[in-house]
């Protein structure tokens, strides 16, 4: 059975680099994957494909009065196959609509199964604040959910966010969440937070992933870390991450906390930074 998972984050927050790099990883060990990018930006297979840019489902769809597989989906990275939804123009339309017609075009032409996919995975806009980028998740299009973030506030506040698109689509089949990818994770403080975050939401962190200048570097060569650095201990983080992700099977209905109580909890962070920083408190429990 053909497993779909859904990566959501803030802007910038590294949804791309990381849904890539766990694509690159996947595909390297063996099971067939493609990466859906669901950005109307339309960069999300990249660094899969040697830096280079695919033409999108929906312009092709524009173009063409009869598309074929071969005009939407590519490949890259050892064969990991590539497709990106696209958008309409913008200012006209939404972009959520995009995903669907996208999704429905990829079933109609029944490429899941004739590629024999193990993995299909979604790298998706980041704020549910337009019911649009929910569509994943609502049409059950993908069964698991899991959110890139880093401990910076907007971030949490996004993925909060996300939290609550997932609870509220939850009892009619939507999507449920995997957990959050940590990213970016460097300063000490910033793993405790992005660990007291969760544990409020009732969910869990599926992997921690550093800064790292190697994905710069990767990046900057048109290449995921997978590819460009495989021995690397960046590309270690990215391995273990896909295989947690690719074992993931349970997934839950997370519990977002309420405006008011996540500026409360990120206000009562700002007096325990410093402690944190210097070592003097370990955890949230003792600040
Ligand atoms: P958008 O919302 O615009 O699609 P995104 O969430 O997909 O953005 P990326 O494009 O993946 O974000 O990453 C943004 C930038 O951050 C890129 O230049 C990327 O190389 C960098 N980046 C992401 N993760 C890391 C990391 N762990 N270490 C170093 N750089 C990173
Ligand atoms: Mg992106």
């Amino acid at each position: 059975k053909i497993r779909q998972i859904a990566i959501y984050g803030k802007g910038g927050i590294g949804k791309s680099t990381t849904t890539s790099n766990i694509s690159a990883a996947l595909v390297k060990a063996g099971y067939r994957v493609m990466q859906v990018g669901c950005d109307p930006k339309s960069d999300s297979t990249n660094t899969l494909r040697g830096g280079t840019y695919i033409p999108t489902v929906l312009d092709t769809m524009r173009e063409k009065k009869t598309v074929k597989p071969g005009d939407i989906v590519y490949q890259g990275f050892s064969g990991v196959y590539c497709v990106e939804a696209g958008g309409p123009a913008p200012g006209v339309g939404c972009a959520g609509r995009g995903i669907i017609t996208a999704v429905q075009l990829l079933k109609q032409l029944k490429v899941f199964e004739d590629l024999e996919l193990d993995y299909v995975i979604y790298d998706v806009l980041g704020d549910v604040v337009c019911g649009g980028f929910a569509v994943p998740i609502r049409e059950g299009i993908a069964e698991h959910v899991f959110t890139v973030s880093s401990a910076d506030f907007m971030a949490i506040y996004a993925a909060n966010n996300l939290f609550k698109g997932i609870k509220k689509y939850s009892n009619s089949g939507g999507a449920l969440l995997g957990g959050v990818i940590a990213n970016s994770i460097n300063a000490p403080y910033a793993k405790v937070i992005i660990d007291d975050f969760v544990e409020k939401t009732s969910t869990q962190v599926v992997g921690y992933v550093p800064r790292s200048v190697t994905v710069t570097q990767s990046e900057l060569q048109g290449k995921t870390t997978i590819e460009a650095f495989p021995d690397s201990a960046q590309a270690q983080v990215y391995m273990s991450l896909a295989e947690t992700i690719a074992n993931h099977t349970q997934s839950k209905v997370p519990s977002p906390l309420e405006v008011q109580d996540l500026r409360d909890w990120a206000a009562g962070w700002a007096d325990n930074l410093v402690a944190l920083e210097t070592g003097e408190i370990r955890s949230a429990a003792q600040g």
